[in-house]
């Protein structure tokens, strides 16, 4: 018996746990022989397809010469042209880099840079304000941003305090008025949200007008505007950045699961300059005191800059909008499926609720669900009873058929 203690794994329900050896584009290859179509992006990583083969040179070509160096202090030239490459890409108001590890680890180092910011400019401020169901991280800090629940319960007296405003319904007045008022009554340091989609929440999409105007009200009130672009960013959504579908810039920028195509991991913080200079002085008390081990790993920084380059010069932008119809088409034939509920897409980002009497994320139903696709040979991996697909680029069309062939199968099985 193996001795791994897995991640967010029941290991006393006894589910069986897959070995994969190898993988190529869409697919996994189990020990057992199985061809398995990763129609989850191995947990939203997976942006252009498993082992590209531009990123797996990188990586081998970037391991012969510099495997690791530390970062404070020293540079290396992988991770220049990451910074370099990301300045060409995103929004120019995002003029400075910063190096973690993950995503959570993204977040962190975003709070840090937002108090750091107000601790220095002297505004006396502290507050974060975040969104009703959203998911930051697994770290405390990253879980005290986020939705407080089953994941989190027993850590419940380690995590601070937040303000929170709830997820938009309709044209998201009912956000909007209670963030003007958070504003307006506790002067918070930042907002953080998640663009567009929240992920870990159960695939929750809201309209860019919102994010717009929870932007608008951000500058208005001099709170930073951080977002959470860890899952929405490197085209998820449709764009290259999920904030760019609401004319937005925000203050500060997380970047990981797909900044290295999904290969390796690495994360950055993007800042814009007044945060940058609110850090900059002689006095080494004002110095951003983060880092870890690992901080820009050389290997890691090869497959960000060859995943930013595929991004150059690969039609990628045209793969996604492709996807995005197939996405939908789909979708549109899914929802005339009884015990199909709320079906919708977000770019490359498909999901649907399956009709159940304990919906929520320990609905019975979820592990059903997976035990159907897992026999199918599928991974994917619903939240509670909301199912959805977020392929890899890459996924042809007949792969595509297959995933909503079982989906399809699963409804008809499962359902009473
Ligand atoms: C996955 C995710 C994170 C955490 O990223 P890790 O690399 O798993 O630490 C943070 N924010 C969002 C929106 C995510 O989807």
């Amino acid at each position: 018996m193996s001795a791994i203690w897995h991640p967010f794994t029941q290991h006393g329900l006894n589910e069986p746990v897959p070995l994969v050896e190898r993988a190529k584009g869409a697919a996994l290859y189990t020990r057992d022989g199985a061809r398995v179509i990763d129609a989850i992006s191995s947990w939203w990583v997976t942006t252009h397809g498993h082992n590209h083969p531009r990123i797996v040179a990188a990586i081998r070509d970037q391991a012969e010469r510099l495997d690791q160096v530390i970062f404070a202090g020293w540079t290396h030239q992988p991770a220049e042209t990451v910074a370099e490459g990301l300045r060409a890409l995103m929004p120019r108001e995002l003029t400075r880099v910063f190096f973690s590890d993950s995503g959570s680890t993204a977040v962190e180092v975003a709070l840090k840079m937002a108090l750091g910011f107000h601790a220095h400019t002297g505004t006396g401020r502290s507050g974060i304000v975040v969104m009703e169901h959203s998911y930051h991280g697994d770290t405390i800090g990253t879980m005290s941003v986020g939705a407080r629940g089953v994941f989190n319960a027993p850590y419940a007296p380690l995590l601070f305090d937040v303000g929170m405003i709830p997820f938009p319904l309709g044209d998201g007045d009912n956000t909007l008025s209670a963030f003007e008022a958070l504003c307006r009554e506790t002067h918070p340091a930042a907002l953080i949200v998640e663009p567009l989609v929240l992920g870990a929440g159960g695939m929750l999409f809201y309209p860019a007008q919102v994010l717009a105007q929870m932007a608008e009200i951000c500058r208005a009130h001099d709170v930073l505007f951080i977002a959470d672009e860890v899952m929405t960013g490197w085209g998820r959504t449709g764009t290259l950045l999920a904030c760019e579908q609401a004319g937005v810039v925000p203050d500060i920028v997380c970047l990981a699961k797909g900044l290295t195509g999904g290969a390796l991991p690495l994360a950055v913080t993007m800042a814009r300059e007044p945060i940058y200079a609110a850090h900059l002085s002689t006095d080494r008390a004002k110095t951003f005191f983060h880092s870890s081990s690992f901080t820009a790993s050389p290997i890691a920084c090869a497959a960000a800059a060859a995943n930013i380059a595929i991004w150059q010069d690969e039609p990628v932008r045209e793969r996604i909008a492709a996807l995005a119809r197939r996405q939908a088409a789909m979708i549109d034939r899914l929802a005339n499926l009884p015990g199909v509920a709320n079906a919708r897409t977000c770019g490359t980002i498909a999901a649907f609720d399956v009709t159940a009497p304990d919906g929520g994320y320990l609905s019975t139903l979820g592990p059903r669900l997976l035990a159907h696709f897992r026999e199918a040979d599928m991974l994917l991996r619903p939240l509670g009873n909301t199912v959805y697909v977020l392929p890899p680029y890459c996924l042809d069309e007949q792969d595509h058929a297959r995933i909503e062939r079982v989906i399809e199968s699963a409804l008809r099985t499962l359902l009473p």
